[in-house]
C-alpha cells in the first residue's frame, strides 16, 4: 500500500501477460474485442492508470462513438478516473475531434474517446488525449502502459473522490469553431445538395447540423446514432457504393463519408465517382493555400499531390512518420498552417490539432462555392498519381538490413532522396517508394506512387525483390 491507498490488484502476473498479448496497447491507445479482450475491468483499469498519471484534482473530458458497447466502457472508464480523484466531464456521444476540441476549450488535463474508429463493430477502444486535444506522445503512452501493467494505482480516499458532470454543447461549439474559419453566407447562397453517409456513427448528429447551417439540402444515409454499421466503417471505395448511387440519384453536388468516430472523410464527386481518400487532404490543402501561405505537413506515405499543390503556391511540405501524433508534432515544430494524412484526415490547428471530418466538409464546400467549379473539375486540376500498396512477411529486426539494402540499390539513381523517418522512403523525380514495418504484425508494407501506373508497380516490385533477396 502506498500514499492515498496505492494498491496492487490481485490479478496474477501470468494472467496479466496473457491479457496484454490479446489486447492491443499502442501509442494510438487501447483496442480490443467487446466480450473478449476489452472488458469493463480493462476499461476501469485504464481509467485508474490515466487518473494516476494525471493525478487527483485533474479534469478529464470523455466521449464515445455510437458502438453499443460504448455505454458500458465509458461507465467503467469513468469509475476508474473518479476513483483516482479525477473530475470527469461526460460529453456523451461525440466525434473524436469533438472530444478533442472540448478537452482544449475546457482546458482539461486530458481527454479520452471510447472508439475503435474505422474497425468493425465487434471492436472498441480507448484513445487518450493531451490537454491540446492531440493524442499522447509515444513517451506518454509508454508511461500510461507502465502504470497499467504495474497496477499501482493512486486511488483516492473517500473525501477526495472525483465529481462527474455532463455537458451537451459539444456539437454546437464544434460547429461554431469550424464556421468561424469559412464564409457561411457564401456557401449557403449556393444551396448545395449534399449526400452524407455517417455509417450510423458519431458523426450522425453534428454533421447534418453543420451542413444545415451552411444552407445545404442534405440527404443523410446511415443517419442513426445506433452503432449498427450499415457497411464496414472504413470510408474506402468498396464500402461506399450506396453513397455513390445516392449522389447520382439525387443529382447532388458532392457526397461525403465519415468513419465511425468522425475524424476521417472520403469524398464522392458530382458524377457519383469515389475520388479516392488521398484527395480529401489534397482538395482541403488547395483551398487553404488560396488564402494563406505557409508550410504544410503530411505523413511519409501521403500522396505527392500535396507537394505539387504546395509547390504551385510557393510553399513547402514537411513529412512526418506515420501516425496522427507525429504529423501534429511536426506541425507544431515547423509552424505549419495545415496538414493531415492521406487516408482522408485533414488537420486544421486553428480548430483542434486532430483529424476532423467537419473541417474537411466545410473547406471542400467553401472551395466549391468560391471557384464555382464542380468536385470533378477541382480534382482534374490536381496532378494524378497511382498508388500501389503491397505487404510481405518480414522477420522481426530485419528492417535495418532491409533499409541498407534498398539504400544501396537506389544510391546512384539520378535525383534520389532518402527519408529514414519511418522505415525508408525513396524519392525519385518520377515517383517514390516507401517500406515500413507494421507496428502490430510481422509484416512489411511497401507503398509506391507515380504518375505512370507501370512505374508505381515497377518501384514496388523492385523493392519487393530486394526484400525477398535479403530476408529469403
Ligand atoms: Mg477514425
Amino acid at each position: 500500500m502506498g500514499k492515498d491507498g496505492e494498491v496492487e490488484s490481485r490479478r496474477g502476473a501470468k494472467e496479466r501477460c496473457m491479457a496484454e498479448e490479446r489486447l492491443i496497447v499502442s501509442v494510438s491507445g487501447v483496442r480490443g474485442t467487446v466480450g473478449g479482450t476489452l472488458s469493463p475491468a480493462i476499461a476501469c483499469e485504464f481509467g485508474c492508470a490515466f487518473g494516476t498519471m494525471l493525478g487527483a484534482g485533474a479534469t478529464v473530458a470523455v466521449g464515445r462513438d455510437t458502438r453499443p458497447s460504448g455505454s458500458m466502457l465509458i461507465s467503467a472508464l469513468e469509475a476508474g478516473l473518479l476513483g483516482c480523484g479525477v473530475d470527469v466531464v461526460d460529453l456523451g456521444v461525440a466525434t473524436t475531434p469533438g472530444v478533442a476540441l472540448m478537452t482544449k476549450l475546457m482546458e482539461a488535463s486530458g481527454g479520452v474517446v471510447v472508439t475503435a474508429s474505422h474497425n468493425p463493430a465487434e471492436y472498441n477502444g480507448l484513445k487518450f488525449l493531451q490537454p491540446t486535444g492531440t493524442g499522447l506522445t509515444a513517451a506518454m503512452a509508454e508511461k500510461l502502459k507502465g502504470i497499467w501493467q504495474s497496477r499501482r494505482f493512486a486511488l483516492a480516499g473517500s473525501d477526495h473522490q472525483g465529481q462527474e458532470r455532463r455537458q451537451t454543447n459539444t456539437h454546437g461549439l464544434h460547429i461554431d469553431t469550424v464556421c468561424a474559419l469559412i464564409d457561411e453566407k457564401k456557401i449557403a447562397s449556393r444551396r448545395f445538395k449534399v449526400v452524407l453517409d455517417s455509417v450510423n456513427g458519431a458523426g450522425c448528429v453534428v454533421s447534418p447540423m453543420l451542413l444545415g447551417r451552411l444552407g445545404c439540402e442534405v440527404c443523410h444515409l446511415n443517419a442513426e446514432a445506433s452503432g449498427q454499421f450499415a457497411h464496414p466503417p472504413e470510408p474506402s471505395e468498396e464500402n461506399l457504393t450506396q453513397l455513390c448511387q445516392a449522389v447520382r440519384r439525387h443529382k447532388a453536388a458532392v457526397g461525403f463519408a465519415q468513419d465511425a468516430d468522425g475524424d476521417r472523410l472520403a469524398i464522392v464527386d458530382e458524377n457519383g465517382t469515389f475520388i479516392g481518400e488521398e484527395y480529401t487532404l489534397a482538395l482541403a490543402a488547395a483551398y487553404v493555400l488560396r488564402h494563406r501561405k505557409g508550410k504544410l505537413a503530411a505523413n511519409l506515405v501521403t500522396s505527392r499531390m500535396i507537394d505539387d499543390i504546395a509547390a504551385a503556391a510557393g510553399c513547402q511540405v514537411v513529412r512526418a512518420p506515420t501516425g496522427e501524433a507525429n504529423v501534429v508534432e511536426a506541425m507544431e515544430r515547423e509552424g505549419c498552417i495545415f496538414g493531415g494524412e492521406g487516408g482522408g484526415g485533414v488537420i486544421e490547428p486553428r480548430v483542434v490539432p486532430v483529424r476532423d471530418s467537419l473541417v474537411g466538409m466545410a473547406y471542400v464546400l467553401q472551395y466549391l462555392a468560391e471557384t464555382g467549379q464542380t468536385v470533378s473539375q477541382l480534382v482534374a486540376e490536381i496532378p494524378r498519381y497511382v498508388m500501389v500498396k503491397t505487404k510481405l512477411p518480414c522477420p522481426p529486426d530485419a528492417m535495418e538490413l532491409l533499409t541498407k539494402a534498398v539504400r544501396k540499390a537506389f544510391a546512384d539513381r539520378e535525383g534520389v532522396r532518402f527519408n529514414p523517418a519511418d522505415g525508408l522512403r525513396v524519392d525519385l523525380p518520377d515517383g517514390w517508394v516507401c517500406l515500413r514495418a507494421s507496428n502490430t504484425e510481422p509484416i512489411l508494407r511497401i507503398l509506391a506512387e507515380a504518375a505512370d501506373p507501370r512505374r508505381a508497380q515497377g518501384l514496388a516490385d523492385e523493392v519487393g525483390r530486394i526484400v525477398q533477396a535479403t530476408t529469403g
